[in-house]
């Protein structure tokens, strides 16, 4: 079964910690063991995992994405959002992460973050939970 997860961004660029949300599936889904994949269907949003903790380095990665994909640079598609799939596939559309106990497995600092490239919008990610047999 795939669980539809909602997020709304306020802005054109924008990281949005979801990690609370995908432990409260996993929680009511009542699976110990397993793989959470989560996946961003969309060309101008990705997901990545990292620091959660201070939120200076959400920042930095979004200026170091602006600096490497600056808006508006003389691109071939015109539609005004070449930099924002381009940062898209920077970042990548998807991630999996291990389930054991019932809880994520992730570093101390880290977080699940939803990338918004092109926002303000109301965004999708897919989220696919698979149980270890046991
Ligand atoms: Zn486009």
């Amino acid at each position: 079964m795939i669980k539809t997860l909602t997020v709304k961004s306020s802005c054109r660029e924008e990281f949005i910690d979801i990690r609370t949300e995908v432990e409260q599936i996993i929680k009511e889904s009542g699976i110990k063991n397993g793989i959470c994949y989560l996946y961003v269907p969309h060309t101008t949003a990705g997901i990545t995992i990292n620091e959660g903790a201070d939120p200076s380095v959400k920042k930095d990665i979004i200026n170091a994405l602006k600096k490497i994909a600056p808006y508006g640079a003389g691109y071939a598609h015109t539609e005004g959002n070449a930099d924002s799939h381009i940062k898209t596939t920077l970042v990548g559309s998807s991630v999996s992460i291990f389930i054991e106990g019932g809880r994520l497995i992730l570093g101390q600092w880290q977080s699940i973050f939803f990338c918004e490239f092109d926002g303000p919008r109301t965004r999708k990610v897919y989220m696919k939970i698979i149980k270890e047999e046991e």
